[in-house]
């Protein structure tokens, strides 16, 4: 037996009225999901554990089993574990972002989270610029790709066995606060002596040094211990990987002991090498048991408001991943679970946490079928998997595992 998990980020959604009063979903050509759902078992699975924000991190983390609320320590360490740093248990790891303000002050205002989609090579240059400016103080940088990198405050987590300031202090997301005053964050960040001395001196060498970009100031984010978690083989008895373009969903994987499979071409959006990612898991089959394909372009589309592209998202997925693997595995014994992390509609462009459609099909499997593979057709059949760690072992119970 064989396990495959496809996963589109952020496809479901809400009715839309540019879509005549239809989710993307239902607007999308999906006949591949739609044959699944019609002989397999459908249903609901809430992704977001209670109280905890709808991140991807947080979502891909349960689908895959892990208990976010146990085992996710910040959006940083899965970074930097995607990155394959290793890091110490009592360390500090926080995102860092190369960022745009109008000037780092409190007058400033967050103009661009991304320093203007920075050139990678700039931001080596950069980052290993303020590795000199931090010489002396108790923290490394690693670069990573574009604006984002890694920040480790060496033994930042706990001060003599209490969580540290920096630890607990909640700066916001940069890309959360777009044209918003950046006052507030700076007042967390000055009650960090260490950030807040990093920060000023980088500031202020982004300021007279040429470098070529729109960088004028860094953002400590997302900071958390290092990430821990339970080998996937040990938990499943399953050797896996996971395919995806997305560092956080690496940085699980990695995590978790999967084999973390590049491709090529694999970008995150609409154009994405799907034939690539297909082949890439194909491979893995060869040789392993279950693979996490991950696509992320519907969640992009979602952000930006794009009906029409989420809609163009959607269908590729079902026509050029879920088809050509069908096809691929027809006539062995695979069992295909299809599921989206989180709802991010168009109307909102960010996630939230609605409940997640799932699909999933073995040959021969007992079904628990729906018409078509939708939100509210998942909704209907009243299967709901009330923990989004536990959807992974109910996939495998319910399609025989054990049998
Ligand atoms: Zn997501």
């Amino acid at each position: 037996m064989k396990c495959i998990f496809l996963l589109a980020d952020g496809m479901g959604d809400w009715p839309v009225e540019s879509l005549g009063g239809k989710t993307p979903l239902e607007a999308a050509h999906t006949p591949h999901m739609d044959a699944m759902a019609a002989s397999g078992v459908v249903g609901l699975c809430r992704s977001i554990p209670q109280g905890m924000p709808p991140g991807s991190d947080v979502a891909n983390m349960s689908l895959l089993g892990f208990d976010p609320a146990r085992y996710h320590t910040g959006r940083g360490p899965i970074e930097a574990a995607a990155m394959g740093l290793v890091t110490w248990p009592d360390d500090l790891i926080f995102r860092l972002n190369l960022v745009t303000v109008s000037e780092f002050s409190d007058a400033g205002v967050m103009r661009d989270y991304s320093a203007g989609h920075i050139d990678t090579d700039i931001a080596h240059r950069i980052v290993a610029g303020l590795s000199r400016t931090c010489a002396g103080i108790d923290m490394s940088v690693y670069p990573g790709v574009q604006y984002r990198h890694i920040l480790v405050l060496k033994a930042g987590a706990e001060t003599r066995g209490v969580k540290s300031f920096e630890a607990s202090m909640a700066v916001r997301p940069p890309h959360d606060i777009t044209d918003k005053p950046i006052a507030e964050d700076l007042a967390l960040f000055r009650k960090s002596p260490i950030l807040w001395e990093f920060m000023t001196k980088a500031a202020t060498v982004l300021a007279v040094t040429n470098h070529g970009s729109r960088a004028n100031a860094v953002w400590p984010w997302g900071q958390g211990g290092t990430l821990s978690l339970p080998p996937f083989e040990e938990k499943y008895g399953l050797r896996g990987a996971v395919v995806s373009a997305v560092d956080l969903v690496k940085g699980l994987g990695r995590a978790a002991g999967m084999e973390v499979v590049d491709v090529p071409g694999a970008t995150g959006l609409l154009d994405t090498n799907y034939a690539g990612k297909v082949a890439a898991a194909l491979d893995f089959l060869t040789r392993g048991d279950f693979v996490f394909l991950h696509v992320e372009a519907p969640d992009e589309c979602g952000h930006g408001g794009q009906a029409a592209d989420k809609v163009e998202a959607v269908t590729r997925f079902d026509r050029l991943v879920v088809g050509p693997l069908r096809e691929a595995l027809a006539g062995t014994d695979t069992i295909f679970l299809t599921a989206c992390d989180h709802f991010t509609p168009i109307a909102v462009k960010t996630h939230t946490t609605d409940p997640v459609p799932f699909v999933l099909w073995r040959e021969g499997l007992s079904p628990q079928p729906a018409p078509a593979f939708t939100e509210a057709l998942a909704a209907g059949t009243g299967l709901v998997v009330e923990q989004g760690f536990d959807l992974l072992d109910f996939a495998l119970d319910r399609a025989g595992r054990r049998a």
